[in-house]
């Protein structure tokens, strides 16, 4: 076991504090990485603040987990000390199911061991990478580019790999008219993804605030969703629109959007049941979907391509004594566009 200095909250709401947690002794496929930066997911703040069913209190929350190796297994081929390296959403899954045998441990049929607020296959609680240490099993762990920083590798983690991996499933590339619905944490990288796979990308979100940057991530187009006048004119126009939000939207008015065979894909999760009118998907054979993540492969595939295509999150690094303060600026929607814990301050 090694003692490890961590941010935790003691039970749902509570503030965060610091606090020591042991990490398991190292496995012999077990990478033990010295975290240098965590990002805030909004899910961390679900956890945290008990939104969800099921909190394990302390938590540590924490899945954009990027830092250093600083011991390895004697198993480990992957990785040496001193490679630069992260962890996303999940740390163990079954590795036998069909689905972790074709790479898609996000959908692993016995349930995989997310990276925090889950209990791993001995039973114990895991911890995330608010912390300065954590030890993972080398399957679950990627490389972080050479050309990358580790700061902006952070969002990449989560943020990165649920808007590349369903934009690449469906086919956003050239001649396809991809909308990104909302820019936040999700939808400024979901915007760069689209732009460097080759898509037409279109960003539909409230206020005109966020045009130019919109454009300065690479969307062609910008439309306010205040002005109900966008919805006529934009009536059957996209192959694919990735909804980002996670708030409630009215599900028939996006899907009027789309062409015929046109999909709207969500990855925002909004606490209410959604309801539409089938005849929205009958009349132009559209498809309502969704996506989890992504696979490990995808994922360093991912951090790959964002390396190659210059793909960054734009992040404000924060000292660790302001985790509770970024979470209520999270909850205002004010953050552009990620916040990253610098964990050399805990
Ligand atoms: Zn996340
Ligand atoms: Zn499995």
């Amino acid at each position: 076991m090694c003692k490890t200095h961590v941010l935790s909250v003691s039970a749902s709401k509570a503030p965060f504090e610091k606090t020591m947690i042991e990490r398991r002794q190292l496995r012999p496929d077990d990478v033990s990485i010295d975290i240098k930066f965590s990002g805030i997911c909004h899910s961390d703040i679900h956890s945290a603040h008990g939104d969800w069913a099921g909190g394990i209190f302390p938590m540590v929350p924490g899945h954009e987990i990027s830092g250093i190796v600083k011991a390895v297994g004697q198993k480990v081929t992957k990785f040496a000390v001193g490679d630069r390296v992260g962890v996303g959403c999940y740390v163990d899954s079954c590795g036998e199911c069909e689905y972790c045998l074709r790479g898609e441990e996000q959908h692993c049929s016995k349930g995989n061991v997310a990276t925090y607020n889950s209990l791993d296959y001995d039973g114990n609680p895991t911890y995330g990478g608010y912390g300065q240490n954590i030890v993972v099993t080398e399957r679950f762990v990627v490389h972080i580019p050479d050309r990358m920083e580790l700061d902006v590798a952070s969002p990449l983690l989560c943020a990165g790999i649920t808007t590349y991996s369903p934009l690449k499933r469906w086919k956003a590339g050239p001649g396809k008219k991809v909308a990104i619905l909302g820019m936040g944490g999700l939808g400024h990288i979901a915007i760069q993804f689209a732009h460097a796979m080759g898509a037409e990308v279109s960003v539909l979100s409230r206020g005109k605030d966020k045009e130019n940057e919109a454009l300065s991530f690479g969307a062609d187009h910008y439309f306010s969703t205040i002005n109900t006048e966008t919805f006529n004119m934009l009536a059957g126009r996209f192959d694919l629109i990735l909804n980002t939000v996670s708030a409630p939207i009215d599900v028939d008015v996006y899907l009027s959007l789309l062409r015929v065979d046109g999909t709207l894909i969500n990855v925002g999760a909004p606490a209410e049941p959604s309801q539409y009118n089938v005849f929205s998907l009958i009349m132009s054979r559209r498809s309502i979907a969704g996506s989890l993540v992504g696979g490990l492969l995808e994922t360093q595939e991912m951090l790959d391509f964002a390396a190659v295509h210059g793909i960054k999150p734009q992040i404000e690094i924060i000292r660790a004594d302001q985790v509770d303060e970024a979470y209520e600026r999270v909850l205002r929607s004010d953050v552009r566009y990620r916040f990253v814990i610098d964990i050399s301050t805990l």
